[in-house]
């Protein structure tokens, strides 16, 4: 790569222009003999640069046949395709008769449209530019399934089978969503991220797997497939409050700790205090909520942290609390107040502790008329290890997951969607899977 700061000698000025090194075609093993110039797109005539005449049966030289052009698609000079028109001579053998054409495989992969150049340009377009397939198939001037075919065997034999790809991991964070709904429902699959980066501070997360289903099956089965080593690095899982994933860890990697995420945490105490609002508004005006029932109306206001309150919604929530009917809202909403406030602790120890402090409060014995809450109780008192965990271990947080999830939902929505799993998979490694300085140290 071109770097301004770079102490490399200056390159020859040659003055002599040659087209073979300025197209790239003498990594492939080509020379330009010829190029002729179209309003679309530019043909450059190659021959080889080195002749292997030997028989691939007996290994004596063959007596040249005839000659066959073939033509592949090459690097585009900005939105402008080239294509190669190679000479690709056929021998026939003395010997034993065998007829046999010059092997291309310093051109292209077998059977391939693109040449090696094209195959590592397109790759480079999806994962580092975040291209879509079809912009990659417009500019190469070849079809969808060409492109997608060589950004898939490239991306994976290249990058995502990469042998050190997996080196290095010691937090995981887990976690599903739905990649696709059908008619019969939505398809879920199981996330894993490397959440090391994080912890460290020395990059982002990236995206390490993507299996189907949500299940302990589907994240147990993952890690058992990785190597012995593999999971004896892992320190840390982050997870959801799916109880699956929390024996699937226990089962698979029984070192490591689990953690469930403050974002869930939060998460799950917050549909409590909406439920709880829920009910406590059809009951007290028999219907789910009028735009000008002030209980409906506070709906976010009760979800913003306290801290974060302005004077309006202060002044709006006192107003609230004065009414003795709406009880029931306001010890939830404190309940949930209190656990924000214990994660944003400065303190991690102190946080700590006042998590404990809520969880001690309404793990049991919470009055009769909040049933929201003393569900909420018995859930954080169930995953009362994992959620103080966090504190131990605060840079596990599954926050990055969220956003690699919303990485792939943008790229469902350039790819208009996916019906094929395979292909999903493969899209969303390349597209979060951290692949960058890989790429750049391959380039
Ligand atoms: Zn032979």
């Amino acid at each position: 790569m071109y770097d301004a700061t770079s102490t490399t000698p200056a390159r020859p000025l040659v003055t002599a222009p040659d087209l073979t090194s300025f197209a790239r075609v003498d990594v492939l093993g080509l020379e330009v003999v010829a190029q002729q110039v179209w309003p679309d797109r530019a043909v450059l005539f190659c021959e080889l640069a080195a002749i292997d005449d030997r028989c691939p049966a007996c290994g004596i030289p063959g007596q040249p046949h005839d000659r066959v052009r073939r033509r592949f698609t090459h690097l585009p000079v900005g939105r402008r395709a080239t294509w190669l028109h190679v000479m690709v001579p056929r021998f026939r053998c003395a010997e034993c008769g065998r007829l046999w054409r010059h092997p291309l495989t310093t051109v292209a992969r077998p059977r391939s449209k693109l040449t090696r150049a094209a195959d590592w340009w397109a790759l480079c377009q999806v994962v580092l530019d975040h291209a879509p397939i079809s912009g990659v198939a417009a500019v190469l001037g070849v079809s969808w399934d060409t492109a997608n075919t060589a950004v898939s065997e490239v991306g994976t034999r290249v990058l995502i089978e990469h042998p050190g790809r997996l080196d290095g991991v010691e937090v995981i964070g887990v976690d599903e969503h739905a990649w696709r709904h059908t008619r019969k429902g939505d398809k879920y699959v199981t996330v894993i991220i490397d959440l090391t980066p994080i912890r460290d501070g020395t990059g982002p997360a990236r995206l390490l797997d993507l299996v189907e289903g949500r299940s302990k099956k589907a994240f147990k089965t993952w890690l058992d497939a990785q190597d012995e080593d593999f999971r004896a690095h892992v320190q840390i899982v982050a997870m959801d409050g799916f109880t699956g994933f929390k024996t699937a860890a226990a089962e698979a990697v029984p070192e490591a700790t689990a953690v469930m995420d403050p974002f869930h945490v939060v998460a799950l105490a917050g549909d409590k205090l909406n439920q709880t609002r829920q009910r406590v508004q059809r009951d007290l005006t028999g219907s789910r909520g009028r735009r000008d029932d002030p209980l409906y109306r506070a709906r976010r206001t009760l979800r913003t942290g306290r801290a974060l309150l302005t004077d309006k919604q202060k002044t709006r929530l006192e107003a609230l609390w004065a009414i003795d009917d709406l009880a029931a809202v306001e010890v939830t909403w404190c309940v949930y107040q209190d656990l924000i406030d214990a994660y944003r602790h400065p303190e991690p120890a102190l946080g700590k502790k006042l998590l404990a402090t809520v969880i001690d409060r309404i793990k049991t014995g919470v009055p009769a008329g909040l049933d929201e809450l003393a569900q909420l109780g018995r859930t954080l008192q169930q995953r009362r290890a994992d959620i103080l965990a966090f504190f131990d271990h605060p840079g596990s947080s599954n926050g990055p997951t969220e956003a690699i999830n919303g990485r792939l939902e943008h790229l469902r929505g350039i790819a208009l969607g996916f019906r094929n799993l395979i292909n999903y998979r493969l899209r969303s490694l390349l597209e979060a899977g951290g692949f960058r300085p890989l790429i750049h140290s391959l380039s």
